[in-house]
Formats: structure tokens, C-alpha cells, sequence
């Protein structure tokens, strides 16, 4: 459902902005039209040893497949994250840490960054950890975890960050596929008041899997764990042992710098792997380009380091591009629901990114706990992983951002590395839930089932046509599966997954995952579209659709609505919203059936799972597949013992 709405560059943000329009457009073109001069000019923002000549090298053809950028160049994220910023920056605030009590907090200079570093990477070392090692982080939001990542940086190792939410079921998954042998966690965890027994869920891990020889355990709420003589090793007394300096490994700009599995909400999670150039250079531009960033000024996202968003725009984006990253270990809700705007009133944030399901949650509760605070601080908002329903973009524009502060949507993936499709806040006129516009190189195009391109304002499959450096260079161990899942389905082109449709300024709107698309009658419809619709009305908190088979319209709508904060579900209420549905997309998106579902069953980043949601509408029971990377399993059985009545 497209708002008619468009929200213009403001006069001041064309004139601060580092790409206004016609920049935009000169960009645009010369990437297309000399794709290796404009990566390499657009790479020396990176500190190279040994820069590169050869600037891309691709082709996404089976017979020759290969993906690789700036091949012989030579360099060290770690270097570039820390090390060269020292000469002007030392004292300079590196890492603002929030605690999940508002009362601890503590700022991180570059100097002491780099000693921190070092002393991990030195640690790591001496635990036998190499170059190409995998590392296994399994750890709280903690100034450590980012330390941490840097540390395997330094040294060449390979680390693949598991969330701290994840069971030990999941941990021990993603340590068996990558092979780790050594793992760093924390005694507990704290989140909204809460604490994670993050060391005990090791141990559970730990008797699934073998080849793990050592576990680094760093003190975070002081819990007494059990230590295992031999494997486990307290962090704070090796560390106490070793140098605060530490050389930067040399690396190729094809080494592999991480692997970080996918949240799994459409399958069996995939070890995406990045490379050190390629990968780095991505998370930088790109945070400079969308979030028109400068150095020093105070960038906020809320994304947890177990997420790509967190990779990107927590630690190495930020960081690369001398930043202060704030990193939040609590949650929106503790203790109270303002906390989200205290923060950023506390540390006087300019720059606030977070995901929409963290709005829609928030917006619930009413706009009450967020103009009791300040925001003065902020001048841009941003907002990614899920398409953003245009009421959650106008409360965000009007009450978070009193109207005054632009919305960068930005639409990318694990595989994408940072993003590829978004608004640039002195270049783009923004509506309410389009992601916009694919940044500088970015080649977009629609496609239908068979392949045939699609032209202008249509929907279709998304694919993108050519290479981007930041691009995931393989599913770690399974080169076959990295083809066949994303270049298979359109030779010659990469498939993301996502359905998506252009409006007639060439705007794109992703309208969810393909596998979500429903066709009712003949008609395809985007999950999205119609979810956004029944969001609209005052009584719905949240919505997700799915189809599921009708004797006549081939496929029929199902959807699961959770009602705002004292509503009332009944019948009535049903007929209501299948009436305001039919309102606002016509009478073809109607629901055929609507169950109203206490809560929804989502990934640990809060992705609404609708593989399961299928499942309990078809009444397909017996197959609800992989459930161990949801939030709270429990929804699901809750929502089969409601099935009866729908
Ligand atoms: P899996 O691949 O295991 O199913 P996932 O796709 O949820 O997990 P991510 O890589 O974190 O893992 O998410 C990328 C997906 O999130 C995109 O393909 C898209 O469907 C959705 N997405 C992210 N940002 C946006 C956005 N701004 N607008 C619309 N959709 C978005
Ligand atoms: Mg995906």
C-alpha cells in the first residue's frame, strides 16, 4: 500500500549532505560506466599495505563462477579499525557502552581500544589460535565481544559470532559447521534485568559437539561458574599475563575475515562467509554514504553483534570510519519503555538505527514514553530488517523524530554484507515504507518466475546483475549450495529472496520474501502489503499473513492479528478489520480467516517466522521443521492450541 505522501530532501540536509542529488546521479553513472576506476578511487578510504590493482574480478556464470575484489591487495581490518586513527584520535571516545541498568555505562577511547585489542589477540595466540582459525564468540552485548571480533581481525583468525540468545542446541550447530576449537564467552549475560547462563549453555553445547579445546570465559556479572581443568580458561588472568601490543597480520583482501549464520527463518541457517577488502570496505562506505557520517559524531545501532547489522554497523563500519559506536546490551523495554530515548538523550546520539519490530513494540505502548523525553541530539533516523509498515515510518518521522528527521530504510542481508538499497538523506525524497533506491553500483532488476526481465512500474523477483565488493563469497564449506541458492534461479544473476515492486519513480518496495508471496485468484500479493493494511487499523499491534490452500481462489489469506494493549478480541472485531482490509487494498486482499494470536513466533532478531505460521494454517501440524532459532517457542504451541477455532 503506497503512501501518496513524499517527503523532499529538506534545503539544509542538500546542502550538509555529502551526496546530494546530482552527486547521486553522477555516481550512479560512473559506476556503471567504469565499475574498476570507481571501486578503485572509492577503496582508498581504506588503509591498504599493499593496494590493490586488480579491482574486480567476477563472473556469476556456472561454468566460471568466481567473486572477488581487489584481489592483490594486501591489508588489516583490525589496523584499519584502530590503529590509524591513533595519531589524531587516541583520546577520542571509540565505543560508548550502555549497560542494561541505566546506571553503567563507560566510554572507550581509541588508545584504550587498541591495548584491549591486543591483549585478546595476544591471548588468543597463545592459546594456539592461527591465522584461518575459526573462533567462536558466544557472548553478551559487552565492550569484549567487540574486542573480541577485532582481536581474530588482528591476528587473522576467523570468528563466527552466535548470538547469546541461541540454546545450546544452536551453538553447538555453528560451532560443528565451522569446526572451532576454541570459544570465547562470558559467565552470564544480563538483558532486561535478566541474566543468560551463557558459560552453562557452553557446557550443555560442549557434550553435543567435540573438537573444542579451549573456552575463554570472561567475567561479566561475576556468577560463580563451573570451570572445566584443561578447557576452560578465565579471561581477566590470561589477559593480565600478556602484552597490550600486538602486530597486525597482513591479509589478503580475499582471507576470510568471518562467517555468520543466517537467522534461519526460511530454513536450516547458512554459514555466510565475508572477506577481509571486499567486506570492510562495504561496511565503511556504505555507513558513510547513508548515514552521512563524520568522525566522531555519536552513531547508535541497536542491532546485537550476533547480527549482521551488528558486524556492519555496530563494529566495523562505524569504527573504520573513526566513529563513537554507542553498543547497548539492554533491551527497548527495561526499565521502562523509554529507555531507547533516555539513551540517546544520555549520550546525546545523532545518528539512531533500529528495526521496525522494535517499533512496532514500542509504538504500542503510546507516544507518552517518548515525548516525556528530549531527542534534540538526534538528526537521523534509520531503520532495516523488515519491510516498515508506513504507520510504524510515520510514528517514527512524527513522534520520534517530530517531523523534523529523515528515515533511512535500508534494505540489505546477511549475504549483502551492508546495504545495497536505501535513501541517502541529501539525495533521496522518501516515502513512507520504500526503501528507495539502490546506492552507487548497485544493479537492480525484476524479475518474473521464468526470468524474463520485467520494466517499469511492475512487481516481481529481486535480482541483482552484477557484483558488489561487499558481497558473501561462499556458504562456509558448501560452494554448491552458495550457486545453487542464490544463482541458480536466474543464470547469471544473483536471487535475493525477496519479492519486491517498482513504483512509477522507479522506487522499490520490497514486499517480502518470495516464498511469502500469495496468489489469490490469479493475483500476487505481497505478505506485507496486506499486513500493513490491518497494522493501520487502531485496534492491531501486529499482523502477519500467510496463504494457505482455498478450494476456489487457489490460495486464501490467513491472517494472525495480535490487538493492541486492552482490545478485546470478537467477532465483530474480525468482520471489522476484513471490512478495513478490503478498505484500503480492495476486496482481492480480504482475509479469509483471522486468528487472533497473543504473540507471534520470531527469530531472535525478531523476524516474524511466517515458514511456521504456513504450517499451522494449512494444518500441516506434523512438520513445523527447525524451531530452535525462535524467540520464544512457546508462541507456537499457543497458536496450534488456538488453530480449533479458525
Ligand atoms: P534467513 O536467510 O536464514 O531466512 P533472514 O533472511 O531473516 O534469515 P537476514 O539476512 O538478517 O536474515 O535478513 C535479510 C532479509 O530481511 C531480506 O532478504 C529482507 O527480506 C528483509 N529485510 C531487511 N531489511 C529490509 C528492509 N529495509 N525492507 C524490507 N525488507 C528488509
Ligand atoms: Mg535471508
Amino acid at each position: 500500500m503506497s503512501d501518496p505522501t513524499l517527503y523532499p530532501v529538506s534545503p539544509e540536509w542538500a546542502e550538509r549532505a555529502l551526496m546530494d542529488k546530482a552527486g547521486y546521479g553522477a555516481a550512479r553513472q560512473q559506476a556503471q560506466q567504469g565499475p574498476d576506476a570507481f571501486w578503485a578511487q572509492a577503496a582508498t578510504r581504506l588503509d591498504w599495505i599493499t593496494a590493490p590493482t586488480v579491482i574486480k574480478n567476477v563472473s556469476f556464470d556456472r561454468a566460471d563462477f568466481r567473486i572477488r575484489w581487489f584481489e592483490d591487495g594486501v591489508l588489516n581490518v583490525a589496523w584499519n579499525c584502530i590503529d590509524r586513527h591513533l595519531p589524531t584520535r587516541r583520546d577520542q571516545t571509540a565505543i560508548l557502552w550502555e549497560g542494561d541498568e541505566p546506571t553503567d555505562s563507560r566510554a572507550i577511547t581509541y588508545g584504550e581500544l587498541h591495548g584491549q585489542v591486543c591483549r585478546m589477540a595476544n591471548v588468543l595466540k597463545a592459546q594456539g589460535v592461527k591465522k584461518g582459525d575459526r573462533v567462536t564468540l558466544y557472548l553478551p552485548m559487552i565492550p569484549e565481544a567487540a574486542y573480541a571480533m577485532l582481536a581474530c581481525a588482528r591476528i587473522g583468525a576467523v570468528h563466527s559470532v552466535v548470538f547469546g540468545g541461541f540454546s545450546p542446541d544452536s551453538l553447538a550447530g555453528r560451532i560443528e559447521d565451522c569446526a572451532s576449537r576454541i570459544v570465547i564467552t562470558a559467565d552470564e549475560g544480563l538483558r532486561g534485568g535478566k541474566t543468560i547462563p551463557l558459560k552453562a549453555n557452553v557446557d550443555a553445547a560442549l557434550e553435543r559437539v567435540s573438537g573444542v579445546e579451549t573456552v575463554l570465559v570472561i567475567r561479566r556479572t561475576g556468577a560463580d561458574v563451573a570451570m572445566v581443568a584443561g578447557r576452560d580458561v578465565a579471561y581477566a588472568e590470561a589477559a593480565a599475563g600478556v602484552s597490550d601490543d600486538c602486530p597486525c597480520e597482513p591479509m589478503n583482501a580475499e582471507d576470510p575475515l568471518f562467517i555468520l549464520y543466517t537467522s534461519g527463518s526460511t530454513g536450516k541457517p547458512k554459514g555466510v562467509l565475508h572477506t577481509t577488502g571486499g567486506y570492510l570496505f562495504w561496511a565503511s562506505w556504505t555507513h558513510e554514504l547513508v548515514f552521512d557520517y563524520r568522525p566522531g559524531e555519536v552513531f547508535w545501532c541497536t542491532a546485537d553483534v550476533g547480527w549482521v547489522t551488528g558486524h556492519s554497523y555496530v563494529v566495523y563500519g562505524p569504527l573504520a570510519n573513526a566513529g563513537t559506536t554507542l553498543m547497548f546490551e539492554g533491551v527497548p523495554n527495561y526499565p521502562t519503555v523509554s529507555r531507547f530515548w533516555e539513551v540517546v538523550d544520555k549520550h546525546k546520539v545523532e545518528i539512531f538505527y533500529t528495526a521496525p519490530t522494535a517499533l512496532r513494540a514500542l509504538m504500542r505502548e503510546g507516544d507518552e514514553p517518548v515525548k516525556s523525553t528530549s531527542r534534540a541530539s538526534l538528526r537521523l533516523l534509520g531503520s532495516v530488517g523488515e519491510p516498515i509498515n508506513p504507520e510504524a515510518w510515520r510514528w517514527y518521522h512524527e513522534v520520534v523524530g517530530e517531523g523534523r528527521l529523515p528515515i533511512v530504510d535500508t534494505w540489505w542481508q546477511t549475504e549483502t554484507g551492508g546495504i545495497l538499497v536505501s535513501p541517502l538523506p541529501g539525495a533521496t525524497d522518501l516515502k513512507p515504507g520504500s526503501a528507495t533506491l539502490p546506492l552507487p553500483g548497485v544493479e537492480l532488476q525484476l524479475v518474473d518466475a521464468e526470468g524474463q526481465v520485467l520494466e517499469g512500474a511492475t512487481s516481481g523477483n529481486l535480482v541483482i546483475t552484477d557484483s558488489w565488493p561487499g558481497q558473501m563469497r561462499t556458504v562456509y564449506g558448501d560452494d554448491q549450495r552458495f550457486f545453487d541458492t542464490y544463482f541458480s534461479a536466474y543464470p547469471g544473476k544473483y536471487f535475493t529472496g525477496d519479492g519486491c515492486r517498482r513504483d512509477e519513480d522507479g522506487y522499490y518496495w520490497i514486499t517480502g520474501r518470495v516464498d511469502d508471496v500469495i496468489n489469490v485468484s490469479g493475483h500476487r500479493m505481497g505478505t506485507a502489503e496486506v499486513e500493513s493494511a490491518l497494522v493501520l487499523h487502531d485496534d492491531v499491534a501486529e499482523a502477519a499473513v500467510v496463504g494457505f490452500p482455498h478450494d476456489i481462489k487457489g490460495q486464501g489469506i490467513y491472517a494472525y492479528v495480535t490487538l493492541n494493549k486492552g482490545v478485546e478480541a470478537h467477532d465483530d472485531l474480525k468482520k471489522a478489520l476484513v471490512a478495513h482490509v478490503r478498505k484500503e487494498i480492495g476486496p482481492i486482499a480480504a482475509p479469509d480467516a483471522i486468528h487472533w494470536a497473543p504473540g507471534l513466533p520470531k527469530t531472535r532478531s525478531g523476524k516474524i517466522m511466517r515458514r511456521i505460521l504456513r504450517k499451522i494454517a494449512e494444518n500441516d501440524l506434523t512438520s513445523l521443521g527447525d524451531t530452535s532459532t525462535l524467540a520464544d517457542p512457546g508462541v507456537v504451541d499457543d497458536l496450534v492450541k488456538t488453530r480449533a477455532q479458525h
